[in-house]
This record gives C-alpha cells, sequence and structure tokens, in this order.
C-alpha cells in the first residue's frame, strides 16, 4: 500500500488522456503536486492509502479548463464601452483608459478578481496578455493559478513602455524572473501584426527562442487586419508572418478568424497553438473562425475568452458549448465538434496549443494536479444517462454551468472546496473594484461632454489654435479671375489643385464647435490624382468683432492628421449631424506687401453653390488681424474685384 497526499474517489472521472479513459466510479491518488494514478476506484483504493480521502459522489472530476487566451487585468474595464466596432472600442475607449489608469496596482486587482472568477468557472490555468505582466505573475501566483504571463509588445508606448525597446528589456528581465517557476510560464506578445513593425514581430521571436518561452500574438482576427496587411505587403496574415520567421517560435495564435486552407495548412505544418474565442468573435462581430477545418487536420485548437472587456465575463463553460454551437451551425453539420472534442479542446488539446502539455491538460500520472469536480446533481443535469460513457462528456458541454463546479485544485493545493474560494476575499476586492470604477466613470463624463477632449484622447499631434483672416467673394467667371492673379504682379510662392471632400460633424452644443474631416485629393497639371491627405480640423464660433465687416475671422481650435477612417470618426463623435461638402479648389500662395495670403479659387460641386474666391492669412494677434484685413480688401481691388465681399445665405448655412 502506497501513502499519497490526497485520494479522491467516488467520482466520474473524465482523463481527457490520449485514449480518453474514463473511470466511474474512478478514484485519483495525488502526491504533493503531481498526480500519482489515476483509474477505478476498486483498483486506487486497493494500491493506495492517503490521510485525506474525499467523497466525490455526484461530481464529475475531470483536469482544470485552460483559458487559452485572455487579458485577466481587464475585469476593471468590464462593460466600460460595448456594442461598437472594434476600432472604435479599442482606440476609442479602451487603449485612452489604458494610458490614464494602467498601473501595477490596477493590473494586480483586475488579476485578482479575474482569478475569483476563473476559479469560480473551473479554469485552473490561463494564458494572459497584458501590460506590467510582472504584476499579473505576482498576484496569480499569489492566488495559486497557473499562467503564461506574457507582456504585450507594440509600436506606439504603452501604460509600461514609452518605446518598444523599453518593453523588450522590460520582457527579458521578466522572463528571467519568472523561469522555471512552478506555476507562471512567462511569454512574450507581440500584439499584432497591425500593432507591430517587422522588426518588432523579429526581435520578439529572438526573445522567445532564446529563452525557449511561448510566444503569444493576435493573428488575422477581423477582415479589416487581412485587408490592410495584404496591401501593405503583398500577402495575409499567416505567409507574413512565416516570412518574418515568427513561426519559429512556439506561437500561441489568437483568434485566426480570417484566415484561408492555404493559410491553415501553412499553421499546421509550423505547428502553432491556436485560441479561439467565440464570445469575442461574435460580441465584436469579427467572424467565425474555421475551428472545424483546423481541427481536421490536427492543428491544436485551445478555446479562450478574451479578455472581460469584449466577453464580458470569463465563463469557460460557455465559450466550450458555443465552440461547439458555432462550429455545427456554421457548418450545417451537427456531428461537427462533437461534445468529447470540444472538452478536450478545453483541456488537454488547449494545452498542447499553449505548448505546456507536459505539465497539464490531462488526468495523466506525472503531470501536475490540476483538477476540477462538477456537480451533475442538479436539477438542469438530471437524469443521468449511462449506456453512453460519453454521455459524461454532453453534460459538461450542454447542461453544466460554470457554478457547477464545486472545487478547484491547481498544482495539488484546493483554490475552491464547497463553491468557497480559499485564496481569495472576493467581497474586499470587488469593493476595490467599484472604487477604480468611480474614477474611470468620473473621467469618461468629462471626457465625453467635450468634442475637444474627445479629439485629444485619441492622440495624434495637434496643431494649437489659430485664427485666419478670411474674405470671401462669390464670382462668376473663374477663368478670368485665375488669369488675373497669373498676370498679376503679384509673386505667386506656390500653386495648387486639389479636389476636397469635406464631413462637416455638427453637435447639439453649437459651444462645442464643429469637426471637420477633410480628404484632399490633389490633382497634377496632367489631372490625375497624385496623392491623398485626409485632415481633422475642430473648428470654433467665427469672430466678427475688430476687423472690417466684410472680413471674417475664422478660428480653427485643433488641427490633426486623420488616421482613422471617416466611419470611425462618425461612430466614435457620434455627431447630432453630419454635411457633406466637395469642391475643387485652385489654390495660390502669394505674397503681398511682404506678407503671405493663400488665393482659393473654389468651385463647390456638392452642395452646388457656384464658384467663391476667397482669400485668407494666417493670424494670432487683433492687432496683426486688422492689418491684414485692410491688405486683404487691398488684395481685392489689385485683382480687379470692385464688387463687396459677399457671403450668400447659403454659404452662411455651411459655414
Ligand atoms: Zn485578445
Amino acid at each position: 500500500m502506497q501513502e499519497v497526499t490526497l485520494i479522491i474517489k467516488n467520482a466520474s472521472i473524465l482523463t481527457i488522456d490520449d485514449s480518453y479513459s474514463i473511470f466511474n466510479p474512478g478514484a485519483i491518488a495525488i502526491q504533493n503536486d503531481i498526480i500519482e494514478a489515476v483509474g477505478n476506484e476498486s483498483e486506487i483504493l486497493s494500491s493506495y492509502s492517503a490521510k485525506e480521502v474525499l467523497d466525490a459522489a455526484g461530481k464529475i472530476l475531470m483536469p482544470g479548463l485552460i483559458n487559452a487566451h485572455t487579458h485577466v487585468p481587464m475585469t476593471l474595464l468590464r462593460g466600460l464601452a460595448d456594442d461598437l466596432r472594434l476600432d472604435v472600442w479599442l482606440l476609442g475607449y479602451m487603449m485612452p483608459v489604458e494610458r490614464e489608469y494602467v498601473t501595477p496596482e490596477f493590473v494586480k486587482l483586475g488579476t485578482m478578481l479575474a482569478c475569483g472568477e476563473m476559479i469560480r468557472s473551473g479554469i485552473t490555468c490561463f494564458c494572459d496578455m497584458y501590460y506590467f505582466e510582472d504584476d499579473v505573475a505576482e498576484a496569480t501566483a499569489a492566488v495559486g493559478m497557473r499562467a503564461i504571463c506574457s507582456e504585450s509588445i507594440l509600436k506606439f508606448p504603452t501604460p509600461d513602455a514609452a518605446s518598444y525597446d523599453e518593453s523588450l528589456a522590460y520582457s527579458k528581465k521578466f522572463i528571467e524572473k519568472w523561469k522555471n517557476h512552478p506555476l507562471i510560464i512567462p511569454s512574450i506578445a507581440p500584439h499584432a501584426p497591425y500593432t507591430c513593425t517587422p522588426e518588432i514581430i523579429k526581435k520578439s521571436k529572438d526573445i522567445a527562442i532564446h529563452y525557449d518561452i511561448p510566444l503569444h500574438i493576435h493573428l488575422a482576427e477581423t477582415q479589416q487586419e487581412v485587408e490592410n496587411i495584404v496591401s501593405e505587403q503583398g500577402m495575409p496574415v499567416i505567409p507574413y508572418m512565416d516570412k518574418l520567421d515568427l513561426f519559429d517560435a512556439k506561437v500561441i495564435a489568437a483568434h485566426c478568424v480570417h484566415i484561408d486552407p492555404g493559410e491553415i495548412r501553412l499553421l499546421k505544418k509550423r505547428n502553432a497553438g491556436v485560441a479561439h474565442n467565440p464570445s469575442s468573435n461574435l460580441k465584436l462581430a469579427s467572424g467565425i473562425s474555421p475551428v472545424k477545418q483546423m481541427m481536421e487536420i490536427g492543428i491544436n485548437v485551445g478555446i479562450g475568452t478574451d479578455g472581460p472587456a469584449s466577453n464580458n465575463d470569463l465563463d469557460m463553460f460557455e465559450e466550450i458549448r458555443l465552440t461547439t454551437f458555432l462550429a455545427k451551425g456554421s457548418s450545417g453539420d451537427p456531428t461537427a465538434l462533437p461534445a468529447k472534442t470540444t472538452v478536450a479542446m478545453a483541456t488537454r488539446i488547449g494545452a498542447k496549443a499553449l505548448h505546456i502539455e507536459d505539465i497539464t491538460g490531462s488526468l495523466t500520472p506525472g503531470k501536475r494536479a490540476d483538477l476540477i469536480l462538477i456537480d451533475i446533481s442538479k436539477i438542469h443535469n438530471s437524469p443521468n444517462f449511462r449506456h453512453l460513457p460519453d454521455s459524461l462528456y454532453s453534460q459538461v458541454v450542454y447542461a453544466a454551468k460554470a457554478h457547477d463546479v464545486s472545487d478547484v485544485m491547481v498544482n495539488g493545493k484546493w483554490l475552491m472546496t464547497d463553491h468557497k474560494l480559499l485564496t481569495l476575499d472576493e467581497e474586499n476586492l470587488m469593493k476595490q473594484g467599484q472604487e477604480y470604477a468611480k474614477r474611470i466613470d468620473t473621467f469618461l463624463f468629462q471626457r465625453e461632454s467635450s468634442v475637444l477632449s474627445k479629439l485629444v484622447a485619441i492622440g495624434g499631434t495637434m496643431e494649437e489654435e489659430s485664427f485666419e483672416v478670411q474674405l470671401k467673394i462669390k464670382i462668376e467667371n473663374p477663368g478670368a479671375i485665375i488669369e488675373m492673379i497669373t498676370n498679376s504682379n503679384l509673386p505667386i510662392l506656390r500653386k495648387r489643385h486639389y479636389h476636397e471632400y469635406d464631413t462637416y460633424f455638427y453637435f447639439d452644443d453649437p459651444d462645442q464647435g464643429k469637426l471637420r474631416y477633410r480628404e484632399d485629393h490633389f490633382i497634377s497639371e496632367k489631372n490625375e490624382v497624385v496623392n491623398l491627405r485626409q485632415r481633422l480640423t475642430l473648428l470654433g464660433e467665427n469672430v466678427k468683432k475688430h476687423i472690417p465687416q466684410e472680413v471674417m475671422l475664422s478660428r480653427s481650435r485643433f488641427f490633426a492628421p486623420a488616421t482613422q477612417s471617416l466611419r470611425f470618426y462618425k461612430e466614435y463623435f457620434n455627431p447630432s449631424n453630419t454635411l457633406e461638402v466637395e469642391k475643387d479648389r485652385k489654390r495660390y500662395l502669394v505674397s503681398y506687401k511682404d506678407t503671405e495670403f493663400f488665393i482659393n479659387v473654389d468651385s463647390f460641386i456638392v452642395p452646388d453653390l457656384g464658384t467663391y474666391l476667397e482669400i485668407k492669412s494666417r493670424t494670432w494677434s487683433r492687432k496683426d488681424a486688422e492689418t491684414k484685413s485692410e491688405l486683404a480688401l487691398e488684395l481685392m481691388k489689385i485683382l480687379n474685384l470692385h464688387n463687396k465681399p459677399t457671403i450668400t445665405k447659403d454659404y452662411i448655412d455651411l459655414l
């Protein structure tokens, strides 16, 4: 009789080992952190004895669930912004709030909250990607869960690094600190192909190979990402990553939603693990990942919750069920991904996808004791049929709920017994979480109340407030005016021709000003579009005092290159009204009495307002504005325009 630390008996055991052995009733013998033996109850009890023997009547005993992709500290951002497109959600809300609030303290608290939620959902191991990953690791190890902790690297500044060089240096230190820890596997996470340069991808891959650790990355999550990579790199996402030798590392690829059969074969050939995140893909309408096809050719596909801000919970039971339902529903084949396969994806195959199958993922002697008990005696899971042994898998996938998990053990230590968390004080953590929510609420209340602060929040370099003296005259014969400009003695410093597409955003409160999204198409001498430029300008109310009546002083408050699409800005700023203006502009930069003026000949196409001549110059002081106004009026006379500056009613409405 061999003495062990713990025996759990009288359980319905799903081992999820290579032959999917089931023991019912079964027992497991655990020696410290290691599974010593698992088998029929009678066999185990005749060979092993222990001081602690647990009777698991009415329960399924199985390996702990593996959450293959998540961002655990984001529990503190859960429900902050929903029902948005990925770019608006990420660039408009998540990243600005993260820049403001994500600190080591935030990350630790968010991780602890996530651990509590995950333990309750039967998760024993998760694969994380965030910032301050050292603090994620600290908190996780303190709670006693197993995790792959991946430090994020992005091409722009992050909450824990001013540059990617800093992130790479942080990663090395972090990896050296945690390598060989019994619970934490450090990893590196170049965030995604569209947020990383090829250099970042290559350097991250080199670090992963050097330290022999997994590399965690988001790949082919949206159609947009694929289209952008194809247009920039001339190939889809997976071949592009392969070209950068990414798959020389042990890759954990989250999502892989938009990949073709060739890319699926390439992932298999390169032994990449994939993390499927059904809730997140559905909620963000990213698409449906070809999981059935990937599984058929033998890719290891694990299941993940993704971050709690895009899900919004960490319930693996929901993900498991969605995985099988999505595969069936999208293929029209009810035999696709049977319950048994899906349970394996959430355990052993998940461990393979994370490259940690030697440690965890199945109840196999020699592996760490990471296991859960699921109570199947509740009304929603009865009665129990046993004529088919696989019906236990069906019970887990189609009927069990996260809250049926009663006991959770990681590395031989109980983290939850009889629904009670043993290493966390949930109430206290939730109270602290609410404090953060209050502070973030205040920040967002303030930001959302001003167009300017919303503009600043999405970054980009801004030019500060400026004024312009503007004089406008409706003209009937643009050709004659252009001739007049060219034949005058005015030195022409520059000449441009463009087609402008403006979209004005109006807001209920006129004090907010209006926002203009402008796309300039530069037209060459040969009348071809040679270049595009997009800009955002926040326009303030025009000032009419202190300068001659005919001249207007316009106020342009902030100005930034528009790096996102018009659709993005519309969804992010949510204006009460928009207006489209299209015009053809011939622009001359002239010098008059040592002062630079732009003379624009603007032919409006939409709306059809005819042609306007515009004389304008930038100004910063009242005195300067007065002088420039006088000069502009003189210029008008030089151009033989003797009629008064006119602004018609429909033009004013446009302003
Ligand atoms: Zn993610």
